[in-house]
């Protein structure tokens, strides 16, 4: 930040008494603005019929990442939960009618300063479109996912981590819940070198 958002005046960074990390002092006020980290809330919506079972994307209209796959996602708002945040986010993006289950993923991606985390969700029906935020909505088989085209290292994640337990249900298990700190990029994910 550049400037006081309390009295307009420059703001630099240095770290306040009694603190130990530099934050934005305002030169006029000496307001103190702190800066924490941004949660980012999402759903993996789930259409199970006859013993198939397939996964909603939804490609991005927006960067960073246009034309990307995503799991419905997005920044939580002020006064609201994480499960209403990720039910809205999956409305706005994908238009679908979900019934959220247990949270299954937080993932902590320090380098941006985020935590990301994914509601498990049954898809309610077929009525989906895409929202102003996507091209395209499309219920994805475990063979059709588009892991080269996947949007950001925590959707990869999340995915993997969901057919991984598909694999455990198989075998009589349950999902987890899975938390795991994020260092991949999606770079260092397509190009392993
Ligand atoms: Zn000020």
């Amino acid at each position: 930040m550049k400037f006081c958002s309390e009295c307009a005046s420059p703001v630099s960074l240095s770290i306040p008494a009694g603190d130990n990390r530099p934050r934005y002092v305002c030169s006029n006020c000496a307001a103190i603005h702190y800066q924490n980290p941004k949660m980012v809330l999402g759903s993996i919506p789930v259409w199970e019929r006859d013993g198939e079972l397939k996964v909603l994307l939804c490609q991005r209209a927006i960067e960073p990442r246009h034309g990307y796959w995503t799991l419905p996602a997005g920044f939580m708002e002020n006064a609201e939960t994480t499960g209403e945040a990720a039910m809205r986010e999956t409305e706005e993006e994908a238009g679908a009618n979900i019934k959220l289950g247990p949270l299954f993923t937080l993932l902590n991606v320090a380098r941006v300063h985020q935590v990301h985390m994914f509601y498990l969700a049954e898809l309610l029906d077929l009525d989906f479109a895409p929202g102003v935020e996507s091209l395209d909505v499309r219920l994805f088989s475990e063979a059709e996912i588009p892991w080269h085209d996947l949007a950001f290292p925590t959707i990869r994640t999340t995915l993997e981590l969901f057919f991984a337990d598909r694999v455990k249900i198989r075998e009589g298990g349950g999902y987890g819940f899975h938390t795991q700190d994020i260092t991949r990029t999606m770079r260092s994910d397509l190009d392993p070198s």
